[in-house]
């Protein structure tokens, strides 16, 4: 037993809350939202902002562990929880990738190709960025961005449509990334725990449709050489952070070889379908690895194809509901938008023995 502290009380919180409460673990989610996914579902809840000193100081006193849904937690709220109980997954992978040139940065120096890129500083740095990584490029804002918000796409070096792109983002500082020619994008999920054990689940390739993460196939189709490839490197990045937690760690297969697009410190939107393909779904192997017991069997025993509901797809609920084989999970967001992750689907499209 014992209390799970979540940062953040999204759709992942709610899932997570539901995999440590099969565990027999309590949990206690921070969000500033009243109406949050994870609210039905969670034993103990503090609604209040980050930068609520006392609430943090007393959600931190109820807390064994405390862990996060979302990697833009902000710094201060986090310094002020660990002075009362241990952030799992630490801080320094954190860090890393709340900023993407640190991010880059760091996964070059472990010698993971990455896409070019350059840091824009100001709007000198654009020019000097733009001559030394070519058209076509992606200018991204360093911290705060997901579901391909905060990105705009130079086709070409003309300065005048970078410096619109850069006022768009609002400003330096920016990261300036070469267009990487990709054949398809997989994503490994991976975990390891306090006592340096790491598992990593089947990698899948994954479809966006306008930014937004749309499917999820597993398996996902490389040859054997790539998956071992791609989990590798998966595993290569936790051990160095000496993170304990499970991972998303993006990449691109290229002619030339995988390239790390970014890495996500917490549960992926790209494992849910690990609920219908493992024994040990994504969000007990979190569980598990944060609490100190030992990881799961992260064996893959069916094919499988993760949609994810966005807006009105809400509408097919009706036919969803008629399919075989195909698991449901719904948020319980009342309010539909466009763009807005409503639930997801994971269809199972074939049983391994
Ligand atoms: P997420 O919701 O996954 O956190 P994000 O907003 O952090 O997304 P990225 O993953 O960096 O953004 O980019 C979103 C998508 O844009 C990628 O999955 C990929 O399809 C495309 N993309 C990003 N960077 C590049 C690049 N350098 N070259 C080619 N395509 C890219
Ligand atoms: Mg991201
Ligand atoms: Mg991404």
């Amino acid at each position: 037993g014992g209390v799970i502290g979540i940062l953040g009380g999204g759709q992942l919180a709610r899932m997570l809350t539901i995999a440590a409460g099969r565990l027999g673990y309590h949990t206690h989610v921070f969000e500033p939202e009243e109406d949050c996914p994870a609210a039905p579902l969670t034993s103990a809840r503090t609604t209040a902002g980050w930068d609520d000193m006392a609430a943090l100081d007393a959600f931190a006193e109820a807390i064994d562990v405390a862990t996060y849904e979302f990697e833009n937690v902000p710094t201060a709220a986090l310094d002020r929880i660990e002075r009362r109980c241990a952030v799992l997954p630490g801080r320094h992978a954190l860090a890393v990738s709340q900023d993407r040139v640190d991010e880059k940065q760091f996964l070059n120096d472990l010698g993971l190709p990455t896409a070019s890129w350059a840091a824009v500083d100001d709007v000198p740095g654009l020019t000097t960025a733009l001559a030394a990584i070519g058209a076509p490029a992606i200018l991204k804002t360093r911290r705060m961005g997901y579901d391909g918000k905060g990105q705009v796409r130079l086709k070409d070096d003309a300065p005048a449509a970078a410096e619109a792109a850069l006022a768009e983002l609002g400003g330096a500082p920016c990261i300036l990334e070469g267009m990487v020619d990709f054949d398809s994008e997989i994503s490994v999920i991976v975990a390891r725990a306090g006592d340096g054990s790491v598992s990593a689940y089947d990698p899948g390739t994954n479809e966006h449709r306008g930014g937004i993460l749309r499917l999820t196939t597993v398996p996902c189709g490389q040859p054997e050489r790539v998956v071992t490839d791609a989990v590798l490197m998966a595993a290569k990045i936790v051990t160095s952070l000496e993170y304990v937690g499970v991972m998303g760690v993006e990449m691109f297969v290229t002619k030339g070889g995988l390239m790390v697009n970014e890495i996500a410190p917490r549960v992926h939107n790209s494992g849910h379908w690990t609920q219908a393909g493992a024994a040990v779904c994504q969000f007990e192997q979190h569980v598990r690895a944060i609490a100190g017991l030992p990881l799961g069997d992260g064996q893959r025993h069916a094919d499988v194809v993760m949609e994810n509901l966005i807006g009105d797809d809400i509408e097919r609920i009706p036919t969803l509901l008629a399919e075989r084989d195909t698991q449901i999970h719904l948020y319980g967001k009342s309010e539909v938008r466009p763009g807005r992750k409503m639930g997801h689907v994971n269809r199972v499209t074939r049983r391994r023995d």
